[in-house]
């Protein structure tokens, strides 16, 4: 007890001295600065957020960005609202680049301007109108996190510094993407040929400081079109019963939120059996539809950001848990439930998966999810997307998939097509002279004190820039609503990214 009582009156000793010591970062131009753009310019910035959320930015395949009527539609506002703050503006197709100052020496922030598709039945108001009235206090709409509602408060932190007149050693650029967000090669190709600012800052993720960002990867593989579905072999349940359809998902970064499957020849005790697995379900939302003996089943769940699973409801998942009543005939819809259930589950971790699950202390694990279901002429593919954390190699990884896979199909005799694999390197930051800023910032506006870098499941374009890591956009332990049907920043939270931001570029470039 002693001890302890030692150890406490010596913690508030050393925390009476700590504000001074803490706060030594963020010195009085940063503070002033941020003070004013939050004063002058909080309307404003809404204003500009309101027009830019007009523009349907999802990136098109096929349809390369500069030749996208939205997209340059987009880039024509921006290059309107930059005029009007004073800012420089380059269109270099793919790249946007808005700066303030000209040294050599530059300070980058990076963002982009595409958006993820949504699908417009699941929002209050048009996800392309900023929605201030449906949850007061909320501003709600497609890129209003991810990465619209970061851009403008770039803009209005560099306008902020123009009207004070700050000296500045070095130039600030804020970069604006337009591919979609995993695409990098149109970046790559630019990278090659322009400079980039030694020190970047890439706006796209969460506070306080990403250091590190596990890889993104897909696996996928169809389950063949089988013709005659009356061949199957007898069930425990009846000897025709068999799931002609099973769907499900939207885009292959979202966590799916909806699924859909039909079973033929289905009994009233095959549905009891059904609502039996459903009750240990809470998060979900069935909808159970008889048509003679034609069941079909609609799920809901929650869509969230496929590299935050744990705020998400896999719809997929569940609805192939609640088919576990049977061991399915290895038809299309069948072997493909049979697969889920087998080397998915409803665990977020890939824990069924063969040896494929991992973590890394200070990356996590990886995960795991079924997040689309596509139909194609060969049959329907599954997609996976996983979040890989250092620790394997990609070799090893696509080793122990295929294996897994392989196994499957030899146990099953089903002979799945389009296999393929696409693992991305996992990033890890060793290397960047700004953090210690950044971490003073972010305790100077939020009062959290014991900030430390951290790591993340999603991928931002960090990895090609020099002494790039992640700072915001969403607050530490809070669900990030990007690539949800369900995206907003609070009014709260925008400003106070504006200040931060303010602060943090008056600190950088001064
Ligand atoms: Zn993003």
């Amino acid at each position: 007890m002693q001890k302890t009582k030692y150890f406490t009156s010596l913690l508030v000793y050393c925390a009476l001295l700590l504000p001074m010591k803490t706060f030594a970062g963020v010195g009085d131009i940063a503070q002033k600065t941020a003070l004013y753009a939050q004063e002058t310019y909080q309307d404003e910035m809404i204003e500009s957020l309101r027009k830019l959320i007009t523009f349907n930015t999802v990136a098109v395949e096929g349809l390369a960005s500069p030749k996208n009527p939205a997209h340059q539609q987009f880039k024509a506002e921006l290059a309107k609202q930059a005029k009007h703050l004073g800012l420089d503006f380059t269109d270099y197709g793919y790249v946007i680049v808005i700066g303030l100052g000209d040294s050599e020496q530059r300070v980058g922030m990076i963002t982009h301007g595409d958006i993820q598709p949504f699908n417009p039945s699941k929002w209050a108001q048009s996800p392309l109108t900023l929605d201030q009235s449906s949850e007061p206090g909320k501003l709600i709409g497609r890129g209003t996190e991810d990465d619209k509602g970061p851009i403008t408060n770039a803009l209005y932190a560099m306008k902020s510094i123009k009207d004070l007149k700050i000296k500045l050693k070095k130039r600030i650029e804020l970069y604006v993407y337009m591919a979609e967000e995993s695409d990098w090669q149109p970046l790559r190709e630019h990278i090659k040929q322009h400079s980039l600012p030694q020190v970047n800052i890439t706006l796209d993720a969460e506070y306080p400081v990403v250091t590190a960002e596990k890889g993104y990867g897909t696996i996928s593989m169809t389950f063949p079109k089988t013709k005659d579905t009356s061949k199957f072999s007898s069930s425990a349940l009846s000897d025709s019963l068999y799931i002609s359809e099973f769907t499900g998902g939207f885009f292959g970064s979202q966590i799916p939120e909806d699924a859909h499957a039909r079973i033929e020849n289905a009994t009233p005790e095959l549905l009891t059996k059904i609502k039996e697995i459903a009750k240990s379900h809470p998060s979900m939302h069935y909808n159970y539809q008889w048509q003679g003996t034609q069941l079909s089943i609609s799920a809901l769940g929650k869509s969230a950001h496929s590299s935050k699973p744990e705020y998400g409801i896999n719809a997929i998942s569940y609805l192939a848990d609640l088919l576990t009543v049977n061991h399915w005939p290895n038809n299309t819809s069948g072997a493909l439930v049979n697969f889920i259930n087998e080397h998915l589950g409803t665990g977020l971790y890939g824990e069924k998966f063969g040896n494929i699950a991992y973590a890394d202390e200070f990356m996590g694990p990886m995960s795991v999810q079924a997040t689309v279901l596509k139909a194609t002429e060969n049959g329907i593919q599954l997609n996976i997307n996983i979040r890989r954390p250092r620790g394997k190699t990609t070799k090893q990884l696509e080793h122990e998939i295929s294996s897994t896979i392989a196994k499957w199909q030899q146990k099953n005799q089903v002979k799945l097509v389009d296999i393929s694999n696409d693992i991305n390197e996992p990033f890890v930051q060793t290397n960047a002279p700004q953090i210690g800023t950044l971490l003073e910032v972010f305790s100077f506006y939020t009062g959290i004190q014991d900030a430390k870098p951290i790591s993340i499941g999603g991928g931002t374009n960090s990895r090609l820039f020099p002494n790039a890591v992640s700072f915001g956009p969403s607050m530490p332990n809070t669900a990030y609503t990007g690539h949800s049907e369900h995206e907003f920043i609070t009014e709260e939270q925008f400003i106070l990214n504006l200040k931060m931001y303010t602060a943090v570029l008056t600190e950088l470039a001064m």
